[in-house]
């Protein structure tokens, strides 16, 4: 394909973007030309490959003569030459950094990939159950806000959905990376008469506490693969109903039933108010077979995630990937690496081993601050992503748990979880310290707060911000004796109030 077009014209337009979501889906996608859609569906595709093909990848960089050759062979219908800032210099991210004039179909690709994340900052804002449940939406944003400190650029990519729903017990797949441990499949939750009663009124409670915007980011799996609950549709459609619109379905299982997955999207296909859904892709055979079964504009609006062994990607060193006894993250790590410092496959064995990133655990691939149901077991938890540790090795932190028969049982739970934590204040008379992910430290440049991807320094903050941080580190301290030492070495109580205030604030005290 060599059709020269310039980038979406968005820009020009000059109307201000909705600040719906889904509206602004609408309108971003309107905004393309079906020409330029169908650009952008190939120019997926092509990225698609370059992303989960370590062979493809190197083949591009090291002969850049033979792309045009290497990209039809594998039946991709782009132009790699005007695509040539993503992948000359070997692959490092799919919204390079160029002079759009003289590379239009990546200006085009571009500006599709950034609507497609101002969509993703707008899901994460109508999350937000805001004054209908005040507690609840400062604990999220505190939960958000700990997170920029604690995981840095990655929290970017979190929307912080209020609900997740299991509708099974376990998963098929077995994934040796699975960062939830998903158990063996047992039961899945079947879609008769009195189970379709209760998941009503599972959603309609999670609607009634939460307001539309908080209950419309929920979804249908966690440790789950949708697919294997034969009644996963209908249990979606359910959503839709209560909750006016349909929520992400996220599959590693697409080509296992091709007809299954194409019910599927056809119901996001029909559906303006959805967020769409993605593949989790385990290998390269699986990403071939994803191409053969579906054209690049059927997935236009599909993400396939590179799960397999030949992928860019890292992957979070959570749940089983951390505890493999194959060790496939290490040695996936020590890939990626090679490949970033320009090595090729061959030259891997002989290479050092790279730092690792965690020595243990690392990263989170959780998303979800709020509700997490298994309809099977009727269990809920509170729960919010974090740094996976051992003492979090799944990414996520679990505030509180719980059981329920009825709907009743789950209003209560969700009330009393609000009620017992999240306090809209940092509360004076309970000992308070830092999150463990968190470190207080002395010495050049000065007082510092860390975690193991930023760093605050103290002195610039404020007189009352490194003796307060010394006091929270070593914990055992209630806020309101903290303040009154800060008072006894001459600090003014609103200054003493408002670094504590801070540090709440921020989401950084347990
Ligand atoms: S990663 Fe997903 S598909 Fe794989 S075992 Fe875990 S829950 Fe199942």
């Amino acid at each position: 394909m060599t059709t020269q077009l310039a980038p979406a014209p968005l820009a020009a337009t000059g109307a201000a973007p909705p600040a719906d979501p889904f509206e602004f889906h609408r309108w971003f996608t309107s905004a393309r030309s079906q020409e330029q859609k169908r650009l952008i569906a190939r120019i997926k595709r092509f990225l698609e490959l370059v992303m989960a093909d370590q062979e493809f990848r190197l083949a591009l960089k090291e002969h850049p003569e033979q792309a045009a050759e290497l990209t039809s062979r594998r039946g991709l219908e782009v132009d790699p030459h005007a695509l040539e800032p993503l992948w000359r210099q070997g692959f490092t991210t799919i919204i390079p950094k160029a002079d759009y004039k003289r590379w239009p179909q990546l200006g085009l690709w571009c500006q599709w990939v950034r609507d497609i994340l101002k969509y993703r900052d707008l899901l994460f804002l109508a999350g937000d159950p805001g004054p209908g449940q005040p507690a609840f939406a400062k604990w999220r944003g505190r939960r958000a806000a700990a997170n920029d400190f604690l995981l840095g650029p990655r929290n970017k990519a979190i929307v912080y959905p209020v609900f997740a729903y299991e509708l099974s017990k376990g998963c098929s797949q077995g994934c040796w990376f699975c960062a939830f441990a998903a158990p063996r499949l047992e039961a899945v939750f079947r879609y008769d008469r009195a189970n379709a009663r209760l998941w009503n009124q599972i959603l309609e409670t999670g609607l009634e506490m939460m307001g539309l915007g908080a209950a419309q980011s929920g979804f249908c799996y966690w440790a789950t693969e949708p697919s294997d609950n034969p009644d996963y549709l209908r249990f979606l459609e359910d959503f839709r109903r209560v909750n006016g619109m349909l929520c992400q379905t996220t599959t590693a299982a697409a080509t296992r039933d091709p007809a299954w997955t194409r019910r599927m999207l056809a119901l996001y296909d029909q559906e303006i108010r959805a967020v769409k859904p993605r593949f989790s892709v385990l290998s390269l055979k699986m990403l071939a077979e994803i191409h053969r079964l579906f054209s690049p504009d059927e997935l236009l609006r599909v993400e396939c995630i590179p799960q397999n062994p030949e992928s860019i990607l890292y992957k979070a060193k959570t749940g089983r990937a951390a505890r493999d006894p194959q060790d496939r993250w290490r040695q996936e790590y020590r890939q990626r690496k090679n490949e970033q410092r320009g090595e090729s496959l061959a030259g891997e064995a002989s290479q050092p081993e790279p730092p690792l990133e965690a020595p243990d655990f690392g990263g989170t691939t959780a998303c979800v601050s709020g509700y997490l149901v298994n309809m099977v077991e009727r269990t809920v938890m509170l729960v919010s992503p974090c740094q996976a540790s051992a003492r979090w090795p799944l990414g996520y932190r679990v505030h509180a748990q719980g059981r329920f028969d009825n709907a009743a049982d789950y209003r209560a739970f969700i009330a009393r979880s609000i009620a017992e934590h999240m306090p809209p204040t940092l509360p004076s008379e309970e000992p308070a310290r830092f999150n463990e992910d968190v470190a207080y430290l002395e010495g050049p440049p000065g007082p510092v707060l860390r975690s193991r991807v930023k760093a605050m320094g103290l002195e610039a903050a404020g007189p009352a911000y490194a003796p307060a941080a010394e006091m929270l580190a070593q914990g055992g301290l209630s806020p309101s004796q903290i303040m009154g030492r800060l008072m006894d070495q001459g600090q003014s109580p609103l200054e003493a109030a408002a670094v504590l205030g801070h540090f709440f604030d921020m989401g950084l005290l347990d």
